[in-house]
């Protein structure tokens, strides 16, 4: 049975570099059949912000990334947040010392430094292991008795990995293939801290052992940490279930080398958030893909497709089909590139596949919030035929604004270009026209193209782009005739009205 989980820090607002790791971890674990799970990891208090974790569940939610258990639903491997299951981490470290496999240390933080310091100075970087470890106060270089004697005394203390001399240790990466790290490279990890907190790794570990953890998605940021969890593994003599590794490749900047930051999003114009997020202590607001008007499919599929490909040129996948395609084989070793464009395209062809009904309601609500009333039937009518002009809900009402209001001003330069200072006699035809036809396409069409602009040799694009003028403000908008007969005849003919008395004076 496949158990994945997505493992967030409360550290903020999550970027969608996670939201991308959640993703790929949930279309795994439904492609198997298999369980999703949310755990909290929030050992680092100091880097705690409140909110974060609602605001997690709240993004995954809204993208229709679901779990089966977890920190918000609970379930049989819980508590899920890792400050809840405090108490279980001692015994684990514990076990490793009377292993063999850690020692306390005592180093106090400015000896620490001044160890640094003292290496910097050689051009050297200090490292807390094989070679250093007996120099320092640790329970190695003490003997245990003292260690025992300080802990009882209430010395502050930490426990640290003890890794094992010049070994190779090598991680089976389902994306990378083997990866192999020598131990010399390694330093001995803080495991756990005296005030009962574990540290990060430690915790990763008994929490991916206990809740029977398959695979572990995430992103390449940890994969120089992987060769201390495959360590740990083997310390606690859980080889035999570790779980399989996956560290999926980094999200980078549009253009240049790089992570993806947030930087990038405020330069560029684009989230890098799937919410907006207000800082708690800043104040600061960063925005966010839903409240800029994305929908959730369209961040989906984008997301889906950086760092992996269904192996074709399909494009456009929805949740169930990229659950039935998705391969890790096929996720990519190098960093993904984010592209506006691209999550633009995907947003324009999701919101083409809204009904007309879903966007009438947007803009009827966008209508009705710029004071004006306005009937159902109608916004669907406008909507189904403005609606491939949209990407973005808040284009509605700037798009579709002269269906519903006369417009208050012309444009200049449409109109310098086109209103003639002839142009009140053909619009005042265009109003006797209206006046006497039926109010039908054939016939208008006929009527105004064929018997008056044609048959007296006028210049069509002039004539029709002035009767847009009148009627929109400006020289945009679906077909004419159509936008006549959606406006209705009365409006029109006000509008031309209108626009004659304005135009012949001002020109
Ligand atoms: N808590 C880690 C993070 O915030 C999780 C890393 C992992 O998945 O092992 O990214």
């Amino acid at each position: 049975m496949v158990r994945v989980r997505f493992a967030p820090s409360p550290t903020g607002p999550l970027h969608i570099g996670g939201v991308r790791t959640a993703l790929y971890n949930y279309l795994f674990a439904r492609q198997q059949g298999g369980k999703m799970i949310l755990r909290i990891e929030d050992t680092d208090q100091t880097r705690f912000v409140p909110g974060a974790e609602q605001y997690i569940i709240e993004a995954l939610d809204w993208l229709g990334i679901k779990f089966d258990e977890g920190v918000h639903i609970g379930g049989p491997f819980g508590p899920y947040r890792q400050s809840d299951r405090k108490a279980m981490y001692r015994q684990y470290a514990e076990q490793l010392i009377r292993d063999g496999w850690a020692y306390y240390a005592f180093d106090k933080p400015e000896t620490l430094e001044a160890k640094r310091k003292e290496y910097e100075t050689q051009k050297k970087t200090f490292q807390y292991d094989c070679n250093t470890r007996s120099t320092m106060e640790n329970s190695l270089s003490l003997g245990m008795e003292e260690a025992q004697r300080r802990i009882d005394a209430g010395d502050p203390y930490v426990v640290r990995f003890k890794f094992p001399d010049n070994i190779d240790i090598t991680v089976h990466d389902l994306i990378r293939g083997d990866v192999t790290m020598n131990s010399r490279l390694l330093d001995d990890k803080v495991l756990f801290k005296s005030d009962g907190m574990p540290t990060y790794h430690l915790a990763n570990i008994v929490d991916d052992h206990t809740m029977e953890i398959t695979h572990v998605i995430r992103g390449e940021e940890w994969l120089p940490s992987a060769p201390l969890h495959v360590m740990l593994y083997k310390a606690f003599g859980w080889e035999q279930t570790m779980p399989h590794f996956a560290h999926l490749p980094l999200l980078l900047k549009p253009e240049g080398n790089g992570k993806l930051s947030k930087r990038d999003g405020d330069r560029l114009g684009f989230p890098v958030f799937p919410l907006e997020w207000h800082d708690p202590k800043s104040g600061e607001v960063s925005s966010g893909y839903r409240e800029q008007g994305y929908l959730p499919q369209a961040v989906v599929n984008m997301l889906a497709l950086l760092g992996w490909h269904p192996g074709t040129d399909q494009e456009m996948m929805t949740m169930d089909e990229l659950i039935k395609l998705f391969d890790i084989s096929h996720i990519s070793k190098n960093g993904a590139k984010f592209s506006l464009d691209k999550a633009q395209w995907f947003q324009h062809e999701y919101f083409q596949q809204l009904s007309d009904e879903e966007v009438a309601r947007m803009l009827e609500k966008q209508v009705k919030d710029h004071g004006i009333e306005t009937d159902h039937g109608y916004c669907v009518k406008v909507a189904s035929m403005m609606k491939e002009r949209i990407t973005f809900p808040s284009e509605l009402w700037d798009t579709c604004c002269y269906f519903f209001q006369a417009p208050t001003e012309y444009n200049e330069k449409d109109v310098a270009k086109r209103w003639t200072p002839d142009m009140h006699i053909h619009m005042q035809k265009v109003v006797d026209i209206l006046n006497t036809v039926p109010f039908e396409h054939d016939a208008i069409h006929k009527a105004l193209l064929d018997d008056y602009i044609a048959a007296n040799g006028l210049n069509t694009g002039k004539v029709m782009n002035s009767l847009r003028i009148a009627v929109v403000g400006r020289t945009v908008g679906p077909d004419m005739i159509t936008l006549i007969l959606t406006i209705g005849k009365e409006e029109t003919i006000r509008r031309v009205q209108k626009a004659i008395a304005k135009l012949k004076v001002e020109n």
